[in-house]
């Protein structure tokens, strides 16, 4: 066949291939229909640059990722002289190369407690589609084959494999369409504290979820839960704080039927919340694995990594099987390796973590003055993870009808005022650079809250009642 002609392209060009080419992650079909992608060409910082040359503040931190910054030159050269030295090696078996044999050593030295064997992966999904696996192999080395039941919560997000997002569950996806795997999966509820029985105080809430928990393992058996998984904070299901103690107890729970603890801290791992990991740190649970991406390699290349204990490996090692028939041909891949060790470098010499717990805790109090809004229910989070709820009524924590899209519009008005926050549901998202400063913090809540009051207005002439 004739090769297809190569129309050339102009920049402007870019929206409308993308419209005619590209199915995004999540694309809503008729809102794609309706809006014109944004094209981001630069970055630098906590600053995205578009086609047009008009200049955002992403606090969204590309999705939640880009935890050191964009265009850092030590990144890319540290990144192009990998690519010379050696681009590619077969981490299969019993091959490995320099930067992946120093990442691991690494991260086994940040992770807290034994948890000293790294299995690296191409990113979250399949850091969790791994860990997942992990158990039952586990398990089974141990003798207990029958216990490959996974716990999980609802409103969580685990990655898009098929094993990870059969794990998770979200409010909106796609769980009918796509046939997810259900058998062996049990979801506890979301621990929540704001939209909690109203009846209850926070700790009666807690004690009412670790409850659940029990009444699951008495029903299902511990003979069959190998493992449970949670992100230390929900992010995507909505930037859940779980209730005082839950975790913990969570874990002991865990311990005590020898089930896995995995803590998923694909968001929360590389400062987000001011720690290398936030389990122990901030939640004082020892994970038995951690899953970890994103700010890894503050999304410069794709890089994930199951962290997990001695005790994991010595009992795989020691199971019948001989083999942990499980990997990635870019498993350790020595270019992402490099990125991974120079990010984890440039963290600790510019002080990162630190900085992101105090301009973290700057933004908590400057963003809690939105609570006062009409339209806002809910101002949460921890550091550099918040959000916004968007309600109706403040006082019954009704929501607004889907068709008020509030979030998305709130969300647009921030662009226009150079301003990107992510819209989810009915919240709109932050988790910048840990590089962001308190000046530009002030510029995100107050163009922040001057979005919220536009679209509030728009929606009362619109005759969307609000309480
Ligand atoms: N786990 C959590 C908590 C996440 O938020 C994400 C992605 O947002 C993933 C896993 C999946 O990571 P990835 O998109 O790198 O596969």
């Amino acid at each position: 066949a004739a090769p297809k002609p190569r129309p050339e392209r102009r920049n402007e060009d870019f929206a409308a291939l993308d419209q005619a080419h590209a199915l995004h992650p999540w694309q809503h079909f008729q809102g794609m229909a309706r809006e014109v992608p944004l094209v981001i060409t630069e970055g630098q910082g906590c600053m995205v640059t578009d086609t047009t040359g008009r200049s955002y503040l992403d606090a969204v931190g590309g999705v939640w990722c880009t935890n050191i910054g964009l265009g850092r030159r030590e990144m890319a050269e540290a990144i192009g002289a990998q690519a010379l030295k050696l681009a590619y090696a077969n981490p299969f078996v019993d091959v490995t190369n320099d930067p992946a044999a120093l990442l691991a050593a690494r991260l086994a030295e940040l992770a807290p407690g034994d948890l000293n064997r790294v299995h690296f992966t191409t990113g979250g999904s399949t850091a969790v589609d791994t860990a997942v696996r992990m158990v039952s192999y586990y398990h089974h080395a141990r003798g207990n084959p029958g216990k490959t039941d996974i716990v999980s919560r609802e409103n969580s997000y685990h990655g898009s494999t098929y094993l990870s997002q059969s794990v998770g569950k979200r409010n909106g996806d796609r769980i009918e369409e796509f046939r997810y795997k259900t058998e062996g999966i049990h979801h506890l509820s979301c621990p929540n504290p704001y939209r909690r029985p109203a009846h209850l105080t926070e700790a009666q809430f807690c004690d009412e979820l670790v409850a659940e928990f029990e009444a699951l393992i008495a029903r299902v058996g511990a003979d069959r839960i190998g493992g449970f998984i949670a992100e230390p904070i929900q992010a995507s299901g909505g930037i859940i704080i779980p209730p005082e103690g839950y975790l913990k107890r969570m874990w002991q729970l865990c311990q005590r039927h020898d089930i896995l603890f995995i803590a998923d801290e694909v968001v929360t791992g590389f400062g987000r919340i001011g720690h290398w990991f936030a389990s122990l740190a901030e939640f004082g649970v020892q994970p038995d694995m951690i899953t970890c991406a994103k700010g890894l390699t503050s999304g410069y290349i794709p890089l994930g990594a199951l962290i997990f204990s001695d005790r994991i490996y010595q009992a795989m090692s020691q199971g019948p099987s001989g083999w942990f028939t499980s990997g990635y041909t870019y498993s350790g891949h020595p270019v992402a390796c490099a990125a991974g060790l120079k990010n984890i470098e440039i963290m600790e010499r510019e002080g990162l973590l630190p900085h992101a717990a105090k301009v973290g805790s700057y933004f908590e109090t400057r963003l809690q003055a939105l609570s006062h809004l009409p339209l806002v229910g809910d101002v949460r989070g921890r550091k550099l993870m918040l959000c916004v709820e968007n309600v109706a009524d403040k006082a019954t924590k009704a929501l607004l009808p889907d068709e008020a899209n509030e979030s998305k519009r709130i969300s647009n008005a921030c662009e226009e005022m150079g301003l990107l926050v992510r819209p989810i549901g009915h919240l709109n998202v932050m988790s910048p650079p840990l590089t962001i400063t308190e000046g530009q913090v002030d510029f995100v809540v107050e163009t922040l809250e001057r979005a919220i009051a536009r679209v509030t207005d728009d929606l009362v002439r619109e005759g969307f009642k609000l309480g």
